[in-house]
């Protein structure tokens, strides 16, 4: 039994990311939200793209402007009006000024601006109560960004800040590495889909769903193997044909040890390296970690829903990250919370409560979600937000304390 943490580091190490230029795509700007990026970016344009006006007022020589005073104001010539997205078409020479608007060009011959709040306008002609600093309010060319600096780096997820950027830069097609495919399979002759009637034994095959839910929102493709048989031939067909089309194979069902749980047996006998059998955690003590000749890695889950959620939030997430390419941040995130709840473990293993973590007064608060927390108990973990962790060797935490929770 393997504590977290290490169980963690050893899958991390045995992921091998998808490769930059064999594993990438090429998607579009408005296709592009929530991919990771596989080429880094540069533009080849400087942003702003031209020296512009940040403010509405009056493009000016700072020199003439200097020494402006309320009762001693400096009175220009207006020879231009610049609206946004026209070019100036006159150099303002000494004792001249354009009228000019938010983000619209600076006229050749002008450094600074003054706000329309610091003036007074008399036909072509405006008056300065206020000197400016020099050079205020003018967004120079290049002055946020350099035409060939690295812009965004490869590996990051994008988000609408980024897409921001890219648009920006005229990136309208990008290099993003394709979507790791996940296979699904679940295995148990007791399951039935759910839109078959139930018989007296069988149950809902929900974790087919849960796991494919579970891909698809972290960036994955589920193939859906289905149901299959605890039988062994059935299986390692499965199992099979799974490695050989996945990029990482979640089954559910059949790494613990009872009579009919072949599912590490089978692993052996298809040539896979078994390099984890269970970890000390609860829910989800069985875990089978494998890999295929470094091309597909598997994890066998255990079966009980909330144990096949947990193992795929503590421990399939990171690897998934960090096979699409993701480069930041793929553990998971665990925050301090303070319990309003009592929290009770057996101690022998690090125990997962689930519930929900909100932001209080500015602090974390964690409440255990009510009702039974038993693994087979998939009802109360919808809506779940933070698993608070009973480190192993503990078995209580009082109310009001502190608590790590992990968010999910
Ligand atoms: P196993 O790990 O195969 O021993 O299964 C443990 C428990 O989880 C049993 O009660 C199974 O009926 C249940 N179970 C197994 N697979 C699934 C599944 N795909 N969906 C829902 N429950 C399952
Ligand atoms: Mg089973």
């Amino acid at each position: 039994m393997l504590p977290a943490k290490e169980a963690e580091t050893i899958i991390l190490d045995l992921v091998q990311p998808l490769n930059s230029q064999q594993d990438a795509e090429i998607v579009s700007l408005e296709d592009a939200t929530e991919r990771i990026l596989a080429k880094a970016i540069a533009s080849e344009v400087d942003f702003p793209y031209w020296d512009n006006s940040a403010m509405d007022g009056y493009a000016v020589h700072y020199q003439d402007v200097a020494d402006c005073t309320p009762d001693n104001p400096v009175t220009l010539e207006i020879v231009e009006e610049i609206p946004a997205g026209y070019p100036p078409q006159k150099t303002i020479e000494s004792g001249q000024t354009a009228r000019i608007f938010t983000g619209a060009m600076l006229p050749s011959g002008a450094d600074t601006i003054v706000i329309q709040e610091n003036t007074q306008r008399e036909d072509n002609r405006v008056k300065i109560f206020a000197s400016p600093e020099a050079k205020q309010f003018v967004r120079y060319q290049g002055s946020y960004y350099q035409a060939g600096n690295p812009m965004l780096r490869s590996g990051i997820v994008l988000q609408a800040s980024d897409i921001a950027v890219l648009a920006t830069a005229q990136c309208t097609e990008l290099t993003v590495y394709r979507r790791p495919q996940v296979a699904i399979l679940s295995t148990g002759d007791e399951l039935v889909t759910p839109d078959t009637p139930l018989q007296p034994g069988q149950i809902v095959d929900s974790n087919q769903y849960a796991l494919a839910s579970f891909v698809k929102q972290n960036g994955g493709i589920p193939l859906c193997y289905g149901i299959i048989p605890d039988k062994p031939e059935a299986l390692k067909n499965a199992i099979e044909q799974a490695v050989n089309q996945a990029d990482i194979v979640l089954s559910t069902g059949g790494v613990s040890v009872g009579d009919y749980d072949y599912v590490d047996r089978i692993l052996a006998e298809l040539g896979g390296n078994i390099h984890i059998r269970s970890v000390a955690v609860k829910p989800g003590k069985p875990l089978t970690v494998a890999t295929f000749d470094n091309t597909c890695l598997y994890f066998g889950i255990p079966g009980n829903p909330v144990s096949a959620l947990v193992s795929c939030w503590r421990f399939v997430l990171p690897a998934l990250k960090k096979l699409s390419g993701i480069t930041d941040n793929v553990t998971p995130t665990f925050v301090k919370a303070t319990t309003q709840n009592p929290l009770k473990a057996g101690g022998k293993r690090e125990t997962y409560l689930w519930g929900t973590l909100e932001v209080i007064d500015g602090e974390y608060q964690f409440s255990i979600t009510g009702g039974s927390h038993q693994s087979a108990n998939l009802i109360n973990l919808a809506q779940t937000n933070g698993l608070a962790v009973v480190p192993m060797g503990e078995t209580s935490i009082e109310a009001g304390t502190e608590v790590m929770v992990m968010q999910v």
